[in-house]
């Protein structure tokens, strides 16, 4: 005979679906949800019931709870540049350096044949929709892994073959802020060696 009452157990069942969330854990959350006081589960089901509002722009792919997103809404972004990254929180990150003032695009995986994903299996082929000719530049961040190489290749040829003429640029990766070059690994020495840029020209 199971101790606790149905509702409860449909908590645990459906906490248990969480990633790292095991039964022990799902069971801790779930009681300590009903014990509580100060209107976690009230809460709790107002964001859950909130999210499902959440969808993808269809422009660039980032979540909104809007048509289209704060970014390609925001007319103080310069659309002439799109900036291509991996998942959503990626532009978190980016955004919080600051720095970019383009428009994103989500490809919402990379280019794996390992784990039999294929480029139309990403938002690739919406890339491609969205290169007018008002685009002048494609900054591919993805990460320094062989998939985002494959994804980069890819999409520096796809750009290629549809004849269109703009400027393709990756992140800069290397050497952090404040790292030492003896403490670095040799991959991220390769890595900025073969990415330096020129500080001085001859003459
Ligand atoms: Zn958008």
């Amino acid at each position: 005979m199971d101790p606790y009452p149905k509702p409860l157990r449909h908590l645990i069942k459906e906490l248990k679906r969480l990633p790292g969330i095991g039964e022990k854990t799902a069971t801790r959350l779930a009681l300590y949800i009903l014990g509580d006081k100060r209107g976690l589960k009230e809460g709790l089901a107002a964001a859950l019931e909130g999210i499902k509002q959440i969808q993808l722009c269809p422009e660039c792919f980032n979540l909104t709870d809007q048509v289209r997103c704060t970014i390609c809404t925001n007319p103080s972004r310069d659309a002439s540049i799109i900036c291509v990254i991996e998942e959503p929180s990626d532009i978190l990150a980016l955004e919080s350096a600051n720095e970019f003032k383009g428009l994103y695009h989500v490809l919402h995986g990379l280019i794996s044949p390992i784990n039999g994903i294929g480029p139309y299996d990403i938002k690739l082929q919406e890339l491609l929709q969205r290169m007018r000719p008002t685009v002048k530049e494609i900054v591919v961040a993805l990460s320094p892994s062989v998939e985002g190489d494959i994804t980069a290749q890819y999409i520096h040829k796809m750009i290629c073959d549809a004849g269109l003429r703009m400027c393709i640029s990756r992140l800069a990766s290397g050497i952090p802020v404040g790292g030492e070059l003896k403490y670095l690994d040799q991959v991220t020495i390769a890595s900025a060696i073969r990415y330096r840029r020129t500080v001085m020209e001859p003459g």
